[in-house]
């Protein structure tokens, strides 16, 4: 485990001179991604602490599908993508949201977006997904095996589900593409097939795809039970610290938050997802990071799927979640090329993601999971 903090500074040594290995380090961001970095570097013999703004799972990692598929795991510019987006811009019921105003940053990213929606460059990135893609899963069985809080449901089958043939056809071809989906194997279905294996779709459901070897987690549970994990490794997690600055000095890093109180470490990671650019860009970090945001809200019903049921037309994902030791129905998707922190958009909210007329779970009440913000989460994934 001591080797996970001696590779950063190899890795780091192509360009820079070795670093010495750092006794403290502040994780600001206490996300999926800043957690289990935190995990990381404590096993790894790091004085860790996490600094987050709210609390813990506060931005996408709360309110996500928690799908756990790196078979279906690919870089979203590609052609069809971008003839779906300019014909998603006409369509008020579209679950992509651009908002038409004069935002250089925004263009910006449009303009890289369209130029990097090409067959070469799709098959390129993928190639570089390829790697993280075939490590992911067995990152988590790593994380249960410490920790059997942080298990994870299998999905097999994960359940892509078509209004037609035409459609699923469409989705097979893209998946023969998919290095991760071919090794995975996948099971053509049609209608009857796909309400065998999940009773609660209704007549609308006409053609399936079965996906192997994918999991899924119910991420309020699992965000609970990683912070407990973290915490049980002796790393302190300060909720309510909002990082301003990021400063080095050659020696260490001064981190300044809102009230002004600087904190010193030997190093820092910059975890904040959607906001990564604000703390990072300082440190020629200057990728352009623009949030994709999706919403999700939970409902109860009298036949909950008993695994994850994608509507990939619709773009809607459904995951079954407890919410008090009750069976729900997590329903998510849209994408809005939004600021993280912008109020929900009267436009663009009734787009919002509604499972289509092929998922009837019978849903009884839509229950809103927190204080009325279930529906609003952030996705900082907009170059997935
Ligand atoms: C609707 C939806 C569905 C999704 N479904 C899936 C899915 O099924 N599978 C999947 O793999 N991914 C999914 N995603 C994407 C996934 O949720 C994100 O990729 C992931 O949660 C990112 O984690 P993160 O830790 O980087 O960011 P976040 O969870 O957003 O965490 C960043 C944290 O940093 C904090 N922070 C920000 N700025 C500061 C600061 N200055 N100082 C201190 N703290 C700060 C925030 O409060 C936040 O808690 C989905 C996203 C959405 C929105």
């Amino acid at each position: 485990m001591d080797d996970h903090l001696r590779r950063v500074p190899r890795a780091m040594s192509r360009r820079h001179a070795p670093h010495p290995r750092p006794r403290s380090v502040a994780v600001v961001g206490g996300g999926m991604v800043g957690l289990a970095t935190a995990w990381h570097l404590a096993r790894g013999g790091a004085t860790v602490t996490v600094l987050e703004s709210r609390h813990v799972a506060a931005g996408a990692s709360w309110g996500n599908a928690g799908w756990l598929t790196p078979a279906k795991t690919t870089p979203l510019p590609e052609p069809a993508v971008l003839r779906y987006g300019l014909r998603s811009l006409a369509r008020p019921s579209s679950p992509l949201y651009v908002p038409v105003r004069a935002d250089p940053r925004l263009l910006r990213f449009l303009a890289g977006f369209a130029r990097h929606c090409t067959d070469r460059a799709w098959a390129r990135a993928t190639a570089a997904y390829a790697p993280v893609n075939a490590a992911a899963l067995d990152a988590f069985d790593e994380l249960a095996q410490q920790a059997p809080g942080l298990a994870q449901d299998s999905a097999d089958p994960f359940l892509m589900v078509f209004r037609s043939v035409a459609e699923r056809d469409a989705a097979l071809a893209d998946l023969s593409r998919t290095p991760g989906a071919h090794a995975a194997g996948h099971e053509v279905l049609d209608g009857d097939e796909v309400r065998r294996i999940q009773p609660s779709l209704s007549q609308e459901a006409r053609a399936g795809i079965a996906l192997h070897g994918q999991r899924y987690i119910d991420p309020p549970a699992f965000m609970s039970a990683l912070a407990d994990a973290v915490r049980a490794l002796g790393v302190e997690i300060s909720e309510g610290v909002a990082v301003t600055s990021v400063r080095g000095d050659g020696e260490q890093v001064l981190l300044t938050d809102g009230t002004g109180e600087g904190r010193r470490f030997d190093a820092v990671v910059i975890a904040t997802g959607a906001h990564l650019a604000d703390l990072a860009r300082a440190h020629g970090v200057h990728r352009l990071v623009q949030a994709g945001r999706g919403y999700s809200f939970t409902v109860a019903g009298e036949q909950i799927p008993t695994g994850p049921v994608y509507f990939p037309t619709q773009r809607v994902a459904c995951t079954p979640v407890r919410v008090a030791g009750q069976p729900r129905l997590r329903v998510a998707g849209m994408m809005e090329f939004r600021r993280p922190d912008e109020p929900l958009d009267p436009v663009a909210s009734p787009r919002s993601s509604q499972p289509p007329a092929a998922c009837t779970p019978g849903s009884t009440s839509r229950t809103v999971t927190t204080s009325g913000s279930a529906r609003a989460r952030a996705r900082p994934t907009g170059c997935r």
